[in-house]
């Protein structure tokens, strides 16, 4: 039964991600919405230690080491009445997997370019994900401050590699040196760039049309002349801005700015809380789970040892339905058993606060003492469960060998928990005789596992890559299975097979037509 305050909650959420190719400003960002939301209170946490940009989401030393940020956290601020869930998401290509749990729990993203680069890579990549969960998504321009590609030609870039009509909210009046600000083409104002006014910006100056006198004397009379045709091409040739387009993911609202100089952020803010949606529904095997229903919530994250100060595992968990309460009793779908949520936390990078409630579309951590996995469902309706959650094949393969032998128990226990997290996966030699291999998506994470296995659980090890970049789950005929030559299992005791290339897949397909073998285990 919904309620008035629930439904007020609900309508008030806004949870989002930032997904960017690295580099193109999404830490830089973060940072300004934090800063405009009063989370933080000066820009100058970020800090140029090492000359790289640290916020407050960077919160292991390998990360601060690197300045990259590693691990997903939940950042959360109010702004003109809305409470803003922002899902940190790392950028390095060897953390996709964890970027694309962390997807499944907005409801919708901001992809953010680079002015002279457009899409890249990992934009393609992340935007898929977006794309196949349907959630609606915003575009930022970043880094007018320097010179760009043609505005035209880049919205055309956006159009033809990720299919999706890209509509300018707002246009850039010049580039590089000659950035003078941008044009709200709905609001018919000006938004002037002042290099000087960091952290403050000077009020738009409203205008009757892109042809108003004084918008030449504002940005001079070229880049005036310019705007103005711009402009008509615009109207002339572009579709209007259509919200519904835009919530089934067909159309991107695109808007032009700055971050490092706090230029043009606000102005998305702003826009950002009326477009983008409240939370939704979420896809359940019991059909759609309306927020408004009673309490539910998946985990899309796990993560151990989140600070030094507290060394336990933590489960992400986004409330989907109704009003979460600490110390209620709910049902872990999956094995049916009853728990009561005493131990919630929310978290911001590495302060705990208790969270005593929350409502569809936040993100509380719950300490987890290895009964949670990715995309459980814990609710006070006993059936509910997902229908499936994304995880991805590893393509890289390393062993390791212990240095201290005599430290075999905390290496145990450092591989299971960070296996259990998806820092890497590991797959177990079935004799037993041999250490388990790990699987990433890519080799960083190895160097991230080795790091934190040492950091964290006092285990040194050495990590060989080994030349396997392949792995397949073995399915078909159970007996037929059995009788297959196999030598190696997940860490749920599922026979896979490794191996070196698709030469030597496709060679023991062919002489095995009665076994399949599988990209991902059968049952996600
Ligand atoms: P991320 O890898 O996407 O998180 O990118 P960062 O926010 O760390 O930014 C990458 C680099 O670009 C940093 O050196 C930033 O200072 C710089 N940067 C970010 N935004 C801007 C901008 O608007 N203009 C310019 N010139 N540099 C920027």
């Amino acid at each position: 039964m919904s309620t008035p305050t629930l439904e007020h909650e609900i309508q008030r959420r806004r949870t989002f991600a930032i997904i960017s190719h690295p580099d193109a400003g999404k830490t830089t960002i973060t940072e300004k919405l934090l800063l405009y939301g009063g989370a933080i209170h000066e820009a100058g946490s970020v800090t140029a230690r090492e000359g790289s940009a640290h916020t407050r989401s960077d919160w292991m030393s390998i990360e601060q080491q690197r300045g990259i940020s590693i691990s997903s956290s939940a950042l959360t601020f109010e702004y003109q009445g809305r409470h803003i869930n922002l899902l940190d998401t790392p950028g390095h290509q060897d953390f996709s997997e964890d970027t694309y749990r962390t997807l499944t729990a907005a409801d919708s993203a901001l992809m953010v370019l680079d002015a002279a680069r457009g899409v890249q890579a990992q934009t393609e990549k992340l935007f898929a994900v977006c794309r196949n969960r349907g959630i609606p998504i915003l575009t930022f321009v970043n880094k007018l401050d320097r010179p760009a590609q043609d505005i035209f030609e880049l919205l055309q870039q956006v159009e033809d590699t990720l299919q999706i009509t890209a509509v300018p909210l707002t246009w850039p009046i010049g580039d590089g040196p000659d950035f003078r600000g941008v044009y709200d083409l709905v609001q018919k104002q000006v938004l002037l760039f002042e290099r000087v006014a960091r952290g403050r910006s000077r009020a738009p100056v409203s205008l009757k049309s892109v042809d108003d006198p004084e918008l030449g004397s504002l940005v001079g009379a070229e880049l005036h002349a310019r705007l103005q045709e711009d402009v008509a091409l615009i109207e002339g040739a572009m579709p209007e801005f259509d919200r519904d387009a835009f919530l089934r993911g067909e159309m991107t609202p695109v808007f032009f700015g700055s971050a490092m100089n706090n230029f043009g952020v606000e102005h998305f803010l702003r826009t950002f809380v009326e477009l983008a949606p409240a939370p939704g529904p979420l896809p359940t095997t019991e059909g759609l789970r309306s927020p408004e229903e009673g309490f539910a919530g998946f985990i899309f994250k796990l993560q151990a040892n989140m600070s030094r100060n507290h060394r336990d595992r933590t489960a992400f968990m986004r409330v989907a339905s109704g009003h979460f309460e600490r110390g209620m009793d709910v049902t872990h779908t999956r094995t049916g058993r009853k728990l009561r949520l005493s131990q919630a936390h929310t978290l911001f990078a590495q302060d705990r606060e208790k969270v005593e409630d929350a409502w569809p579309g936040d993100i509380v951590g719950l300490v987890n003492p290895g009964v949670f996995r990715i995309g459980d469902v814990i609710s006070v309706s006993p059936k509910v469960q997902l229908p499936d959650f994304p995880r991805f094949t590893p393509e890289t393969f390393a062993t390791m060998t212990l240095r201290d032998v005599t430290k075999r128990k905390a290496f145990q226990k450092g591989l299971a928990q960070l296996a259990e997290e998806g820092v890497v996966q590991v797959f177990y030699p079935t004799d037993g005789a041999r250490d388990p291999y790990l699987g990433a998506v890519g080799p960083l994470q190895f160097e991230v596992f080795q790091a934190r296995l040492s950091e964290e659980y006092g285990v040194e090890v050495e990590l060989h890559v080994t030349s396997y970049t392949l792995v397949r789950w073995l399915a078909g005929d159970a007996t037929q299975v059995a009788r297959f030559a196999r030598s190696v299992e997940d860490d749920q005791g599922r026979p896979v097979m490794l191996f070196r290339s698709t030469f030597d897949l496709t060679y023991t397909q062919d002489q095995h037509p009665e076994i399949e073998f599988l990209p991902l285990p059968q049952d996600l």
